[in-house]
């Protein structure tokens, strides 16, 4: 166990409801979902926010974008619409220092966002 949550559930200490996985990215539903599907998708490399992702992990980055395609897909909402966000720090509301792409869809989604 590491004190990171979401490298717990990256190395299977924890167990969330997983969606996909696969080497690089693990993908599970959010414990307090914010729209009918609320996935959280994550590199299983621990990378503590925006501000650390370093040029070396750009393609790992993409590949956390493919997989929300490739989710909302299978969900059933790709050609609806759908939002993809990462928080970045305090004022952005970051409570999980790994970087974590939310995948929301099912639902309206309101812009701009609080
Ligand atoms: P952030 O606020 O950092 O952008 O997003 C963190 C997200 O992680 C929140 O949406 C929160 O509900 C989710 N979360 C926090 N703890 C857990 C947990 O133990 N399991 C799951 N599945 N999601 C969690
Ligand atoms: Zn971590």
């Amino acid at each position: 166990m590491t004190d990171c949550l979401f490298c717990n559930m990256a190395s299977g200490e924890i167990k969330p409801d997983i969606v996909f996985e696969n080497d690089a990215v693990l993908a599970f539903r959010d414990i307090n979902p914010q729209a009918p599907t609320h996935v959280l998708i994550i590199p299983k490399k621990h990378i503590t926010s925006i501000n650390e992702i370093q040029i070396e992990d750009e393609t790992l980055v993409g590949k956390l974008y493919t997989t929300a395609k490739a989710i909302a897909t299978q969900e059933g909402f790709a050609e609806d619409g759908y939002r993809v966000v990462m928080n970045c720090g305090e004022d952005a509301g970051q409570t999980v220092f790994h970087i974590h792409l939310h995948l929301l869809g099912g639902r309206q989604l309101a812009w701009p966002p609080g």
